[in-house]
């Protein structure tokens, strides 16, 4: 018998972004939900000393495949990596269906501060996320409420797979987002069925070192757990740089809802009156710019942090947000894929953005492993 569906409610607290083929956010599409998983998987199974494959890698060997000769799940496992094991690859079906419904929808909206004079420069982000959103401008996209029902063909082990699914929106949710354009404020969701972090990704740990799936060296570039850092910022509403940003200029339509569409104000720049200049441009301000050389290797490290042309962001910010207008405080998740030095880096930025004393919550990916490293030496030294 195969295992029955399950239903999954999360509730959204930043609009889901999950645009079609064309780009357009048209309806909810599932697959934008499973490429956020799937590449979130990916991420955490390299930390977590196994490989994942780069499934978008033009170059064929480079992908996990199957020829359908293979006898038995032992052998099957054998020639792919996990991430492919559970959402597939060529000649192995995902473990899973999705069907996605969402309660309501939201008219897209993003805001900048760029405004107020008539120059270029001032106009800048406007300008920009105009080009970038200019046909997603009168799209909606799910909000509030979305249930996410998960379907287990017969024949494969649904619990299995149900197990990573839970683990890995667990992590999404205590610590990432889910659909695309994290980096730009989408997608932040809260999941009542969540487990810890720690919980989620010993699950996770197990599952993938008690199968022989493929093993090959994961690539530098490639998102990875152990590079990984996130921080979560509780700011108060009274807060002068909130309610600057309260005033903030939108493109698209305007609504009132408990979250301020900025997120690309803060990661990219900010007017800097003496309370910062947003991520790049603070990341992009600290290198040496005396000799042209300099110039080129300050903005070509500016890009790998915080992408370009075919190159995706390392780092990721929230739109500022509140759990339910009844909230006192706004929430500002802030998250990344680099060595540490960057994430220091921001943490003091939006700080001084924001005007904050505190120290935010702060998780590294090499400090979950370490600790899931020490529960499992010492689990193994019991049994001993
Ligand atoms: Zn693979």
């Amino acid at each position: 018998m195969s295992k029955k569906p399950e239903k999954v409610t999360v509730q959204l607290l930043t609009p889901l972004w999950t645009a079609g083929a064309a780009g357009k956010c048209d309806r909810l599409h599932e697959t934008g939900i499973i490429g956020s998983m799937r590449w979130w998987y990916e991420a955490i199974v390299r930390g977590l000393d196994g490989y994942a494959c780069d499934p978008t890698s033009e170059r064929r060997e480079k992908r996990c495949e199957l020829s359908g000769k293979e006898k038995s799940d032992e052998e099957r496992r054998a020639k792919i990596c996990p991430a492919c094991w559970l959402f597939g690859c060529g000649g192995w079906k995902r473990r899973f269906r999705l069907v996605a419904g969402a309660g309501s929808t939201e008219p897209f909206t993003l805001a900048s501060l760029f405004y107020k004079n008539k120059s270029n420069e001032d106009e800048f982000n406007r300008w920009w996320l105009n080009e970038i959103f200019e046909s997603n401008l009168a799209d909606r996209l799910a909000f509030g409420k979305v249930t996410l029902t998960f379907i287990f063909p017969a024949g494969s082990d649904g619990e299995e797979s149900l197990n990573q699914i839970k683990a890995l929106l667990s992590v999404m949710a205590n610590c990432g987002s889910i659909g695309a354009k994290g980096q730009y404020g989408f997608g932040q969701f809260a999941w009542e069925g969540k487990t810890e972090l720690e919980t989620a990704l010993e699950n996770i740990r197990s599952f993938i070192s008690g199968c022989r799936f493929k093993k090959l060296e994961n690539e530098n570039r490639w998102y990875d757990l152990k590079n990984f850092w996130f921080f979560n910022f509780s700011i108060p509403d009274y807060n002068k740089q909130i309610g600057r940003f309260k005033l903030a200029k939108p493109i698209g339509a305007t609504t009132k809802k408990p979250y301020l569409p900025v997120s690309f104000d803060i990661r990219y720049k900010l007017k800097d009156g003496g309370n910062g200049s947003g991520l790049r441009q603070d990341f992009y301000k600290m290198h040496p710019k005396e000799s042209a050389n300099d110039k080129k290797l300050a903005k070509e490290k500016t890009r790998e942090v915080f992408g370009g042309p075919r190159l995706g962001s390392r780092v990721f910010v929230s739109h500022p947000y509140k759990h339910g207008p009844g909230d006192e405080n706004y929430k500002l998740r802030v998250w990344g894929f680099t060595d540490e030095s960057v994430a220091e880096v921001a943490k003091k930025e939006l700080q001084n953005i924001f005007g904050l004393n505190d120290t935010p919550e702060y998780t590294s990916g090499r400090s979950l492993i370490a600790k899931l490293q020490q529960k499992n030496r010492e689990g193994y030294e019991h049994e001993i």
